[in-house]
């Protein structure tokens, strides 16, 4: 198995929740490394470019709304199959379809607000790091 990168976003509902510590706790849980970690406020710009993919999506405005309402803290996590591990922790995007024990089940608010973001491939992991990192940031 390889050690790989992903990207991970603690998303607005969580910080203002008080739940940075949470989730963290459970993606370290999972085997996973935080190997750079910020608390950001992103701005509109930066979150209609992050989610340039869903430019057309219904959901896109208030999307991007939901992502500037608050700090978020964006992190790279490092481990044994780090993306599809990340994903197994995270759960499925709707909270009421994620399974028990992960974070979307345990501590999401809604599909929009659902506290958690991770990179789908390892691809899009590499361009989401460099988005939010520099290399001298990222310390494994
Ligand atoms: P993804 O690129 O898969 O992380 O999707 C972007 C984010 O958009 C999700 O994590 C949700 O916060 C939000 N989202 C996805 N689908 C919906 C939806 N049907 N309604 C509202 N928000 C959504």
């Amino acid at each position: 198995m390889a050690t790989e990168r992903t990207f991970s976003i603690i998303k607005p509902d969580a910080t203002r929740r008080n739940l940075t510590g949470a989730v963290t706790k459970m993606l370290e849980n999972a085997g996973l490394r935080i190997v750079a970690s910020k608390r950001i406020r992103i701005t509109r710009h930066q979150a209609e470019g992050f989610y340039a993919v869903h430019r057309e999506r219904p959901f896109f405005a208030d999307l991007c709304g939901f992502m500037t309402s608050g700090p978020v803290v964006v992190q790279v996590l490092e481990g044994e199959n780090a993306v599809a591990r990340n994903r197994e922790v995270m759960g499925a995007t709707n909270p009421a379809n994620a399974d028990a024990g992960t974070i979307r089940k345990e501590l999401a608010e809604s599909i929009e607000a659902n506290s958690v973001h991770g990179s789908d491939s390892l691809e899009n992991a590499a361009t989401e790091i460099a988005f939010f990192f520099k290399p001298e940031e990222i310390v494994g």
